[in-house]
């Protein structure tokens, strides 16, 4: 594609960087047979290849307009285009690139602006995302099923630091806010079988969100202020003699984000060289936790029942990491069960099914149908976001994959122990 960009819009780098994405995209449309907005909605604005335009346009200096953020808006970041792209095209880079430039042009209804600010300033962080769901849980009864829905059941479990006798590796923990808060079983559940791999779980303190939540609403400075809290308080334990091997993450879309730490904070001359040697540090849990080191466990052979598996965009497009993960649910006994149009979101995406509840609403349905196809006794998801929004209406737990092969390694031992 023809793209001459208007100096200014962007810094230099980006620009030389958004002008070479633009020239890779060779118009053929075949990202939009796996864009998950395009199929519900079909409308080409609501495809990769007509966002592209639409980026192009605000990039060689043409007009921006409300129509343009709809557009953008609908995008749920999925990555399932890049995934399909032929000619290799970083969308997602592209939309990073300007989507805050759309929204310096275009204000917004005072309402949204509310909304959005008030995503930004209660879910990032722990305690107040704490306090919200315990109320929550409070007056769940007094509020109508569209509400209920939003408010996950609350868990006994807490997550427990396992003794290891001679660990063969010591990984921060990352805690971040809403899973540690909606769902500690699933830390829990990673404790215990780190443990029973000779590997140690260390809790720090001062770290948080990984910023996934204000990057997805363009709120730069935000996301780029979680990068820095996390690299000052992690730095400490993986420098000198007593380094950790690295950073678990339980939850692939902040896994996502935090691997890209690097590119994130490119244009911080304090932090650059850190976030991306931090980068290299973050660990996704099917990483570490794999078919091979389930299979070193010697769980005797048995069938653990039928499973679906849902592989998260992060996972699967973001991380490319899904396939791993199937792996270890196999090794650990499950049937998996095949899953049609895997590739397609969820519809969770963030904030987007709070945002976009329309859309997304109409991606779960076809999610959770394509799902529940072999009658799977379970849904297993790598992501919290996910996780919590099929949960709200599959007929089926929907619970983290490591809560899985926590049970089958407990199992063994006559015991259960992530309830
Ligand atoms: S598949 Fe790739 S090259 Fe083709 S239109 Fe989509 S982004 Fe452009
Ligand atoms: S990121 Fe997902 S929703 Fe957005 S254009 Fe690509 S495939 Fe479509």
């Amino acid at each position: 594609m023809r793209a001459i960009l208007t100096p200014g819009v962007l810094p230099a780098t980006d620009q030389a960087k958004a002008a070479s994405i633009l020239r890779a995209c060779v118009h053929c449309g075949f990202c939009n047979a796996t864009c998950p907005t395009y199929q519900v909605l079909g409308d080409e604005l609501d495809g990769p290849r007509g966002r592209i335009y639409l980026m192009k346009s605000l990039l060689e200096g043409g007009e921006v307009s409300a129509t343009t953020q709809t557009h953008l808006d609908r995008c749920l970041g999925c990555r399932a285009c890049e995934t399909t792209c032929p000619s290799g095209v970083q969308y997602n880079r592209l939309l990073e690139l300007v989507r805050p430039r759309v929204d310096a042009r275009v204000p917004r209804t005072a309402p949204t602006r509310l909304k959005r600010w008030l995503l930004r300033k209660l879910i990032p962080y722990p305690t107040r995302f704490g306090t919200l769901l315990a109320v929550g849980r409070i007056v769940r009864g007094f509020l109508p099923a569209a509400f209920r829905r939003y408010i996950p059941a609350a868990s006994s479990a807490r997550y427990q630091a396992q003794p290891v006798a001679r660990p063969r590796a010591n990984y921060v923990l990352f805690e971040g806010c809403v899973q540690e808060r909606a769902a500690p079983q699933i830390n829990r559940a990673a404790a215990q079988i780190l443990s029973d791999m000779q590997i140690t779980l260390q809790r720090v303190g001062g770290a948080g969100c990984c910023g996934a939540l204000p990057l997805h609403l363009g709120a730069m400075d935000e996301a780029e202020a979680c990068a820095r809290r996390n690299i000052d308080a992690w730095t400490p334990f993986l420098e000198g003699e007593m380094a950790a091997t690295g950073v678990f993450c339980a939850s692939s879309g902040c896994t996502q984000v935090m691997k890209d730490y690097g590119h994130l904070l490119r244009h911080d001359p304090t932090y650059a060289s850190r976030a991306s040697r931090m980068s290299a540090l973050i660990c996704d849990a099917g990483e570490v936790i794999d078919a091979e080191s389930i299979r070193g466990l010697c769980l005797p052979e048995s069938d653990r029942g039928a499973i679906a598996f849902q592989a998260p965009c992060s996972l699967q497009h973001g991380l490319k990491g899904h396939l791993p993960v199937n792996e270890a649910l196999r090794a650990a006994g499950y049937r998996l069960l095949p899953v049609a149009e895997s590739h397609l979101c969820c519809g969770s995406a963030g904030s987007y099914s709070l945002l976009q509840p329309a859309i997304a609403t109409a991606l779960r349905s076809r999610k959770l149908a394509a799902l529940s196809n072999g009658a799977p006794e379970a849904i297993a998801s790598a992501n919290i976001g996910c996780l919590l929004y099929l949960q709200q209406t599959a007929s089926v737990p929907v619970r983290h994959w490591l809560e899985l092969v926590a049970d089958a390694i407990a199992a063994d031992a006559g015991i259960h122990r992530t309830q």
